[in-house]
């Protein structure tokens, strides 16, 4: 990893410098947490004019509002022009920047922290480790070496993105270092079950009801991915609005099909506008969803990846049992 290089275009910045972080489009915990945990970093070196923001519609998921540093939060229209340096989280492709993505070719310095192994280094200075289970990995990485002591505040942040990005500590990538690095953020003083309980245990009335449709309309086909199994679902705009729910909660509910016995392969099917859907895929192990994932202009990891489908969501399951089977028998 490129940490020299990191460290010298931070420790570069002069006293009046714009530092603008950017985030994935649809921001998830490891995004936000990982951003203004190594925002709030920056400001404790002294950086004053800093700015955090996210390609889209500027509306941060409930759970994540209170966050430490939300202050540094602005709409993506609202950005620094011709910031010194541009630091970009969780992000995997350009693709996941939006209109955003047009502050990368003039700024001075951009430097990307990601763990996706789909990453296509599109930084210029790239802290990219697909091993690590989140993003904040990587951030709390370039904190130390910066000299940047955690204190509650950062360690909020930093656990809150860790935790969610592995599944409260039970997916893959659950290594010695990640619980040494959670062991290190609780020190500082942060409760875990109170931040559990608000990230992960917390959901308005109608988003349970809505849950409880959407994984009552599953389907399973135990004859897809080689016999392997494939479970699916979707939910439509029209199901949020009769709920009066917005998209993002249904970011967790990729895990309760995913627990399915009898499929290794879930997939869930999320409309964002009329014909665009956002698709959530999960294995259990032996089938690399990230390949299927990419083969339809997405990206993510071996295990937990994701695209953007067209059509019915019939048709994108359909186009995803054929990649299936191809890869499968390649
Ligand atoms: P999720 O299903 O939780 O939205 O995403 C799972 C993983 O797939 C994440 O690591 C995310 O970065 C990646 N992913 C999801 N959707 C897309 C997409 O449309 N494009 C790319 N490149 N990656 C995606
Ligand atoms: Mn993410
Ligand atoms: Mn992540």
């Amino acid at each position: 990893l490129e940490w020299t290089a990191a460290i010298d275009a931070i420790r570069a910045l002069g006293p009046g410098d714009e530092v603008q972080l950017i985030c994935h489009v649809n921001p998830d915990g490891d995004a936000l947490g990982s951003m203004l945990g190594f925002g709030l970093g920056l400001r404790r070196l002294g950086v004053t004019r800093l700015r955090a923001t996210f390609p889209g519609r500027f509306e941060v998921p409930v759970p994540y509002r209170e966050l430490p540093g939300s202050d540094m939060l602005v709409a993506e229209q609202d950005a620094y022009e011709n910031p010194a340096l541009v630091m970009v989280f969780d992000v995997a492709a350009e693709s996941r920047l939006g209109d955003l993505v047009s502050l990368l070719p003039t700024a001075p310095a951009v430097i990307v922290l990601d763990h996706h192994a789909s990453n296509t280094g599109f930084g210029g200075i790239n802290l990219v480790a697909p091993r690590a289970a989140a993003t904040s990995v990587v951030a709390e990485g370039l904190l130390s070496r910066l000299g940047v002591p955690l204190d509650a505040e950062i360690a909020e942040c930093l656990y809150v993105a860790l935790s969610t990005d592995t599944g409260s500590f039970k997916f893959d990538l659950t290594t010695p270092e990640v619980h040494q690095l959670a062991a290190r953020l609780i020190a500082t003083g942060i409760s875990p079950a109170e931040i559990s309980r608000r990230i992960f245990d917390t959901r308005p009335f109608g988003a349970m009801k809505l849950s409880g449709e959407v994984l009552g309309r599953a389907c399973l086909d135990v004859t897809a991915a080689g016999g392997r199994g494939l479970v699916w679902t979707y939910a439509t705009t029209a199901d949020l609005e009769r709920y009066d729910q917005k998209p993002y909660v249904l970011e967790s509910l990729i895990d309760p099909v995913r627990s399915v016995a009898e499929a290794d392969v879930a997939v869930l099917v999320k409309q964002m506008s009329a014909g665009e859907w956002a698709v959530s895929l999960r294995s259990k192990g032996a089938v690399d969803v990230s390949a299927v994932a990419v083969a339809l202009g997405g990206g993510g990891h071996r295990l937990a990846a994701g695209f953007t489908g067209h059509g019915t969501p019939e048709e994108i399951v359909q186009q995803v049992k054929d990649l299936l089977d191809v890869n499968l028998t390649q």
